[in-house]
């Protein structure tokens, strides 16, 4: 018997109403912030992941599923934003649209250690906002994504945001980190020697917590933003204020991607374990221009949907009533006749399905029940002969005859 590659899951049936729930909910909201969707293909150029994401970022390092042909090397995305904005400069959308608010709904692969919320084909909600440096636009964006949580049902998260400043701002959060790390580099873990070397921001993010309680004790941050950025973070945070969203300045949060600059930030959840990020995202103001287009300031945020699944299991779901009208024919003359009313029940628009496993009546009901049918419609011999149709409402547990001319009219009502 074969079996899904670990870290990929089947979505079967009875979870995907969920999944499209959760679906249906995003393009609503996305719609009512003026959002439009937008699909990139989920196999890129490796080298746009190695240029946006950081040649040392460990999704380049060690999570890539890469596909080798010939001289070409493949990528399965690990992430939406570099395609977005691959998209928007392949496709001149800052000539015909210039600034522009995109969504995206889609699988993403990084090659993970499975664990719970960990996989490694999992999907990503996203935006991505492209043309605009006003702070106003971080507020919306992660007002959006509170949004978002609150339609979903969730709640008991929290919002984290910080400011890594401008690029020159980062590079001297970097020194800084560097220099007041420097009689502690023993005591970092081995990956945080390397990070030291290579790309100091990076040792914030660690999980290990000997690493954490020596940067969280450090005194260095704030300390390197410039007056402008020091500025654009104040009136983000007015910003959320003034909308009511609860958020907590976090110093050392920083995201693990070289592409961001500016406000970051991220959204947890306790019940998520280990893992317990539901969703993150921020400014990459140089990256548009970084993969040749255009100077433009740009934001974007993911949620993992997994995750937000696992926190919606304690969230109240809507459960959807089924439409469905399930027929039963008793014999062959009747399942003729019964045939061309499945089809004039669709052509009608009514949600309709017929029992093909030839079942007893007593077995056919009791599977229509399972269905969670709204009626059910018996048709035998006796039926047939008096041009009727044995109708069973299941809500109201009644049933009676109705006229085959008269059936349209009584399931539409
Ligand atoms: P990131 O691009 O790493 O900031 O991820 C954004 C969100 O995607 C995270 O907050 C998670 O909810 C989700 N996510 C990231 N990696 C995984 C994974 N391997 N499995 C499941 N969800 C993930």
């Amino acid at each position: 018997m074969y079996k899904r590659i670990a870290g990929t899951k089947d979505i079967l049936p009875d979870e995907v109403v969920l999944w499209q729930q959760i679906e249906q909910t995003i393009r609503q909201v996305f719609s009512l912030y003026n959002y439009k969707e937008i699909r990139p293909p989920v196999i890129e150029d490796a080298a746009l992941f190695n240029r946006s994401l950081g040649e040392s970022a460990e999704i380049v390092q060690k999570q890539m599923f890469l596909i080798h042909n010939k001289e070409d090397t493949y990528a399965l995305r690990p992430e939406g934003t570099a395609s977005v904005v691959r998209s928007y400069i392949e496709n001149n959308l800052d000539k015909t649209n210039g600034f522009l608010k995109l969504y995206y709904v889609g699988p993403m692969f990084r090659f993970e250690r499975p664990q719970k919320g960990r996989l490694r084909q999992f999907h990503h909600i996203g935006c991505e906002v492209i043309g605009s440096l006003d702070p106003d636009l971080d507020v919306e964006v992660i007002s959006l994504a509170n949004t978002l949580l609150t339609r979903f049902g969730i709640s008991g998260y929290k919002i984290k945001i910080n400011s890594l400043g401008c690029q020159k701002d980062k590079a001297k959060f970097n020194t800084n980190l560097q220099s007041a790390l420097k009689d502690k580099i023993n005591a970092l873990c081995e990956d945080c020697q390397v990070r030291y070397q290579k790309n100091p921001l990076r040792i914030l993010d660690c999980k290990n917590e000997e690493c954490q309680k020596i940067v969280r004790g450090l005194d260095i941050y704030e300390t390197y933003l410039c007056p402008e950025c020091k500025d654009h973070f104040a009136k983000v945070r007015e910003g959320l204020d003034v909308l009511k969203v609860n958020y907590e300045v976090v110093p050392y949060l920083v995201r693990g991607l070289d592409y961001y600059t500016g406000t970051v930030f991220e959204i947890s959840h306790p019940d998520l374990g280990a893992q317990d990020a539901l969703g993150a995202g921020g400014r990459y103001n140089n990256l548009v221009k970084e993969l040749g287009g255009p100077d433009l300031g740009a934001i974007g945020f993911a949620f993992g949907v997994e995750r937000l699944l696992l926190c919606m299991q304690n969230a109240a779901v809507k459960t959807q009533k089924s439409n469905l009208v399930y027929i039963i024919s008793l014999g062959q003359t009747a399942r003729k006749e019964t045939i061309k009313l499945l089809d004039l029940l669709r052509k009608n628009d009514i949600i309709a399905d017929i029992d093909y496993e030839n079942k007893s009546l007593k077995a056919a009901m009791r599977k229509a029940n399972d269905l969670g049918a709204k009626f059910v419609l018996i048709v035998g011999d006796d039926e047939l002969k008096k041009g009727v149709v044995m109708l069973k409402d299941m809500q109201k547990g009644e049933q009676k005859e109705v006229n085959f001319s008269d059936l349209l009219k009584e399931l539409k009502c």
